[in-house]
């Protein structure tokens, strides 16, 4: 075991987790190389369903797989850990102490060693440094943010029902800053989780007194899409009673309170910080690994570094596209192509063999208005140009996006039956997760 090849892979997320699956079905069942996952926290949860799990819409022990089991099931090893710091001479990485909640230390710092190193620990939302916004905000990063935006929404929906009930005047003030996928997608699934209040016998607090605002820096919502998207979805939005507020860059966020630029305030109970992405901090400490202003580290085509036994992909590296100057974009897409490719160069490392170079295919992108509608653009494969889809085929696209994760990490039959159980899961359960 000990003379194996030792690929060690960091973050177990949208893509790592997708890789280590193949390899270890692949090369640990039959004891050809040793494979090692190591993530910060116990479970995965592909990160596109954080939106659903904080507005109360997915419950998301139901779609959570832990790594121990997960890793037993598909011959690689599992450790817990936070990556920290790397020494390239000694292909060695340093992993943080663990401590519990009460700040007691579970396992000391400690050290793996490696033969390939491969790194895809994600990115988070970027604030940019503004004024308030560590303090102020809820940020959807991490399952447990996702967790505590809903506890902390339900009690906020509780509160105003009471005073309402009390005669007092009922209103709810809820921002969402950054209006890309994620701002707007969430914007929709609050509303929906607004309007399941009486359900739960909240009657007092009526859905539109719970006011949604989103904010974008740029003159247009989800700038980074086609302009026709962007009009879409502004009309899905306003439909819904969002209120959309464009041009509007964001200069300091207070407790109850978000200040504009042009010195306008508006006033906020619970504000969500979901605009930009940027790498994790400590990959600029690496060892002399190249890293971008977004922290980003800087990996050729074939996603290596510029370490010959070190690779990066997904949110957490810079890869170059060959007919643009700008980098592949950070999304879950992207992630699982470039888990294939990867997949790929490892097993050809192993043979002596080349690596392969990636190339991102990008097949539109959809924006889902929880239960309202969804809308998209596919991009033709042969002519490069993309198409409007919109409503129940649209929709079918966005999830299929999920599936194939899920295949990628169960195979097609238990994906059959996870989908059969989800689907009995939301006939039997209100929409709103009230706990
Ligand atoms: C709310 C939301 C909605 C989104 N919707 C879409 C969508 O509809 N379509 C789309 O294409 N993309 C979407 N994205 C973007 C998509 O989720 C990311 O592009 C994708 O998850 C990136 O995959 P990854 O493997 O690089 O990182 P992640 O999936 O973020 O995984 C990173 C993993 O690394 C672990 N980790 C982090 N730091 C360390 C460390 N120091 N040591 C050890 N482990 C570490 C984390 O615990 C995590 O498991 C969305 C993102 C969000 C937040």
């Amino acid at each position: 075991m000990d003379n194996l090849h030792h690929i060690v892979v960091v973050g177990g997320g949208a893509g790592g987790l997708e890789l280590v699956t193949r390899l270890g079905n692949k090369l640990g069942k039959k004891k050809k190389a040793r494979i090692t996952l190591i993530d910060a926290v116990l479970t995965h949860v592909w990160k596109p369903l954080l939106h659903e799990v904080a507005a109360g819409s997915l419950d998301a022990s139901t779609n959570e797989i832990n790594f121990r089991a997960h890793a037993r099931k598909h011959h690689y090893e599992f450790q817990l850990g936070r990556m920290s710091g790397l020494d390239r001479a000694s292909k060695r990485i340093t992993l943080e102490p663990f401590y519990d909640n009460d700040g007691l230390e579970v396992v000391p710092e400690r050290e793996v060693s490696y033969d390939t190193l491969v790194i895809a620990v994600g990115s988070t939302a970027n604030d940019f440094g503004t004024p308030g916004a560590q303090d102020h905000c809820l940020f959807l990063d991490s399952l447990a943010q996702a967790r505590k935006f809903h506890n902390l929404m339900l009690n906020a929906f509780l509160r105003t029902n009471h005073e309402a009930s009390h005669g007092q005047p009922a209103q709810l003030p809820i921002t969402i800053i950054g209006a890309g996928a994620t701002g707007v997608e969430l914007a929709a699934e609050l509303r929906l989780a607004s309007r399941e209040l009486p359900v739960y016998g909240m009657n007092a607090l009526k859905s539109n007194d719970v006011s949604i605002s989103v904010i974008e820096a740029a003159d247009r919502i989800l700038p980074a899409l086609p302009g026709r998207l962007s009009a879409a979805a502004t009309r899905e939005l306003e439909r819904q009673k969002v209120r959309v507020l464009t041009g509007q860059p964001v200069s300091e966020v207070k407790a109850d309170r978000i200040v504009m630029k042009d010195g306008t305030e508006l006033e906020s109970a619970m504000t969500i910080w979901a605009a930009g992405i940027k790498a994790p901090a400590f990959l600029t400490q690496l060892d002399g690994l190249e890293t971008n202003r977004g922290n980003q580290l800087v990996v050729t085509q074939t996603l290596r570094t510029s370490d010959n036994n070190i690779f990066a992909f997904g949110d957490c590296a810079a890869c170059p596209q060959p007919d643009s100057d700008r980098p592949v974009p950070p999304r879950a897409q992207a992630a699982h192509q470039q888990a294939d490719t990867l997949y790929e160069t490892l097993l050809n490392r192993l043979n002596g063999g080349e690596e392969v170079a990636f190339v991102y295919k990008d097949h539109g992108s959809l924006i889902n208005f929880s239960r309202y509608t969804t809308v998209g653009n596919l991009m033709g494969n042969l002519s490069g140009r993309s198409m409007y889809i919109e409503g129940k085929v649209a929709r079918l696209f966005y999830v299929s996006l999920y599936r194939m994760h899920q295949v990628a990490l169960h195979g097609f039959l238990r994906t059959g039956m996870i989908w059969l159980m989800d689907k009995i899961s939301r006939a039997m359960h209100p929409r709103l997760k009230l706990h």
